[in-house]
């Protein structure tokens, strides 16, 4: 094992696999630390977007500041709210709107975004410095030597040897098999239809708000919103659990119909949006259990959805907190298996405390799915129960904050 201090003056070798959000967060972020060697990894040709839209929220454009990305992004490359909510939730079946989040407090440039994620990726891209990025570079294996490094071989034939392995490489992480070979993905019972349509297209349909809006049905809901550049998002979320995936079905084209059916029940307005689109893709969404720690081996950091599905400003956290905890074990003499030590104290309790929450939505789901709750009803107690404002520390998280109290982990 290495157990090398890192102001040592040996330098620390750093592979990072994936270049999405998280993988390059941690790009940005490792080329601040002068005594880290680092490569990032990608199997794609191309640092390419994946999906539609996304939400940059006051956590995330923090984050985006400290990483210098955050001015990459200009005012027509995303999507606020006039009145300043940060989302609104309507009956998807009347078209009533049941409750609008207000943003108060929080500063004019930190409020609730809606962009594209070629937007936010390209934001990011920016700031990485390229000479370190290998494309067409897919991690098959690793192995650790008996000094504690990890060697780890691509498609290519390349293999490279490293102290710290990085795996931000998604929801079916090879890092993460490696590290942890006993934890499953699996699919959630849950498929997301995403397109973008333009602005014109969309003002076609009378009675579409200029605005943050989920349309709720009892298990479906469509999101509407304008993300800037005269684009237009199209989401929705359906319940089919009847069908078997075995691998990520990630981005595959369907048709609309496939998406309409589950939409029957709905407003004149719901169903209108969801036929608008010439083509959607289809996302079956994966998961796994809760991982106990988010590191392994003394030498591998898991972020972003390679460790827990959160979304990209979790990704974003995970990163800071990881490089933060790393630049501690080096300014205190310390080893990097000490620095990983404290970025799995401070990440663990958060992720305990978000699944809490997904677990107690997967219990509304089951209630309602055994009452007899007809469609409003259902509506009413769902949006009560899920979109209450007692989860709103999870966009309003101040990872900065949370670090100033580090003594608390050390
Ligand atoms: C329907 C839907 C809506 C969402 N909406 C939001 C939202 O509004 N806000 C939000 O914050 N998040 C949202 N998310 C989640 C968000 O997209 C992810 O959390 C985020 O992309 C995670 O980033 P990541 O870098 O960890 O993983 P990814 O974006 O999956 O990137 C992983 C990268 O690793 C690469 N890779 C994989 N395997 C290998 C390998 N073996 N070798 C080399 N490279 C590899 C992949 O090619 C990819 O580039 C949404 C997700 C879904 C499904």
């Amino acid at each position: 094992m290495t157990l090398k201090n890192l102001n040592s003056g040996a330098r620390l070798r750093v592979a990072i696999i994936g270049g999405g959000p998280a993988g390059l967060g941690a790009a940005i972020e490792f080329a601040t630390l002068p005594f880290v060697d680092w490569n990032l990894y990608e199997q794609a040709s191309e640092i390419r977007e994946i999906g539609a839209g996304i939400s940059v929220q006051p956590t995330t454009w923090r984050l985006l500041e400290h990483l210098g990305a955050a001015e990459n992004l200009k005012s027509n490359d995303f999507y606020r709210a006039a009145d300043g909510h940060s989302v609104q939730h309507r009956n998807g079946r009347t078209g009533e709107l049941l409750v609008s989040h207000p943003q108060k407090d929080i500063p004019k440039a930190h409020l609730h975004a809606r962009t594209h994620r070629a937007k936010l990726q390209l934001a990011l891209l920016k700031e990485v410095e390229q000479s370190h990025v290998r494309l067409s570079s897919r991690l098959v294996s690793v192995n650790q030597k008996a000094s504690g490094k990890l060697v780890i071989k691509f498609q290519s034939g390349f293999e490279d040897e490293v102290d710290l392995l990085v795996g931000a490489d998604g929801v079916r992480s090879v890092v993460r098999n490696f590290a942890f070979p006993d934890h499953r993905v699996g699919y959630t019972g849950k498929t997301s239809y995403r397109t973008i349509v333009s602005t014109e297209e969309i003002a076609k349909v009378n009675g579409v708000p200029d605005a943050v809006t989920f349309w709720h049905g009892p298990s479906s809901w469509l999101y509407t919103c304008p993300l800037g550049n005269g684009q237009f998002e199209v989401t929705t979320m359906t319940s089919e659990p009847d069908l078997q995936y075995e691998k990520v079905s990630w981005g595959q084209d369907a048709t609309v119909e496939e998406n309409a059916k589950h939409f029957k029940d709905f407003s004149p307005i719901v169903r209108a949006v969801v036929a608008t689109p010439k083509e959607v893709k289809k996302y079956a969404l994966f998961a796994g259990p809760r991982l106990d720690n988010v590191i392994a081996r003394g030498s591998i950091a898991l972020v972003g959805d390679a460790s827990h599905r959160a979304g990209a400003g979790f990704a974003l956290e995970d990163v800071f907190v990881l490089i933060q905890s790393i630049k501690w074990a080096h300014e205190n003499s310390l080893t990097l298996a000490d620095g990983l030590g404290l970025f799995n104290r401070v990440r663990g309790p958060h992720y305990k405390n978000l699944y809490g929450v997904l677990d107690e939505f997967v219990q509304t789901d089951a209630e309602l799915r055994q009452s007899n709750l007809g469609f409003d009803d259902a509506v009413n107690v769902l949006v009560e129960k899920k979109w209450s404002k007692k989860f709103d520390w999870i966009s309003a998280y101040d990872v900065g904050y949370y670090l100033l109290r580090f003594n608390e982990h050390i």
